[in-house]
């Protein structure tokens, strides 16, 4: 059904996206360009310093073409903010059994209003990113670094709802995977090698952005591609490369973009190690090693060594599903107490 719904709004999306081409006129007669004189002053003319918060950054990006975005100071607080309800609202919402099956609605909000509706931009990975360009003094509006900034308090209550319940990026690759089909990436091996990657990956990421003190990323994201789909657009190469990798992994992978690459999904992860913080783990001992909670965790933050189940609070993405397939009610969100280890044992059975 979330598979249709999805489709349904994608292609919903590509003919509104198909159907706004500009009629053809000639140049002369087309007065809104040149009644639009504020486009045409160099930066340092323009008025209204709150425009174009991203400008320095986002060279090179297909929204940098698409004057139809307002990017005030205005539309990026409001957009944070409701990126930052939505994940209130679901860090809610995943308390309730009867509440949880409406994650993929969540997801689909998310997806429509943050990505198609959005163009995906301003989001959460280029905030992050503003973050580190912030820290390290780099020259960069503090309006920018909310959005991450608002989401480590949220995760540190809720535990990671931006992940599971309203990210645009999350969502787009949940619904294009196939449970159906058979999958990659799913042992622990691979769970393991796709860590080392992650944190690799991260590590070059800060390095580029502090010796460079710009956004390269969105120059190159495989997502704006999606969210932005324009026939005539040279896109990089290796946007299309990224695009392609992303699109066929989507589908054979449970959210393989969160489990490699995405530095969000990573450092919110972190804050399962603080004390306090929400956590999955077992709150009783009715555990009868059915492996149930095991095979709901489609992102394997879940793994089963022997006939021991582990819990990975830094993968966790509080979906719920592990806590409804639990036939003995034995999981649920619980605060982290500061002698846990950071990968706790769900039970040892049969002993
Ligand atoms: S890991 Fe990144 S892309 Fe995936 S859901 Fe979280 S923030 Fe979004
Ligand atoms: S551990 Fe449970 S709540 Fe966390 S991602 Fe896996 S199934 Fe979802």
């Amino acid at each position: 059904m979330k598979q249709f719904i999805f489709f349904l709004a994608f292609f919903s999306w590509l003919s509104f996206a198909f159907s706004q081409e500009e009629e053809f006129k000639p140049f002369t007669e087309d007065t809104s360009i040149i009644s639009d004189t504020e486009n045409f002053k160099p930066f340092s003319e323009k008025t209204d310093s709150s425009h174009h918060i991203c400008n320095h950054t986002c060279v090179g990006c297909p929204n940098a073409n698409n004057n139809s975005i307002d990017w005030s100071w205005g539309s990026t607080l409001m957009i944070t903010s409701i990126a930052l309800l939505l994940t209130l609202i679901s860090g809610i919402m995943v308390r309730f059994e009867k509440m949880r099956p409406y994650r993929s609605l969540m997801l689909l909000i998310g997806l429509i209003f943050f990505g198609f509706y959005n163009s995906a931009c301003p989001c959460m990975i280029s905030s992050f990113q503003h973050t580190i360009l912030y820290i390290t003094g780099y020259d960069t509006n503090w309006i920018n670094v909310l959005w991450f900034i608002g989401l480590i308090p949220l995760t540190y209550i809720f535990g990671k709802v931006w992940c599971g319940w309203v990210c645009h990026l999350g969502a787009i690759q949940e619904f294009l995977f196939r449970p159906q089909l058979k999958h990659w990436l799913t042992n622990n091996k691979t769970g393991l090698i796709l860590k080392i990657i992650r944190y690799t990956l991260i590590a070059l990421l800060i390095v580029q952005l502090i010796i460079m003190g710009s956004i390269f990323w969105c120059q190159i994201d495989p997502f704006k591609a999606i969210f932005n789909i324009q026939l005539n657009y040279n896109y990089e190469i290796t946007t299309l490369i990224l695009l392609i990798l992303l699109l066929v992994f989507s589908v054979f992978s449970f959210r393989p973009f969160c489990r490699t690459i995405c530095p969000v999904g990573i450092t919110l992860g972190w804050i399962s190690h603080i004390p306090g913080a929400s956590i999955i783990g077992l709150r009783n001992q009715q555990c009868i090693s059915c492996k149930a909670c095991n095979e709901a965790c489609q992102i394997n933050a879940i793994i089963r060594i022997e006939k021991t189940s582990f819990i990975d609070n830094k993968e966790c993405i509080a979906c719920g599903d592990c806590i409804n397939s639990c036939s003995q009610c034995g999981l649920n969100f619980l605060r982290k107490n500061s002698k846990n280890k950071p990968v706790q044992a769900i039970q040892k059975c049969n002993q």
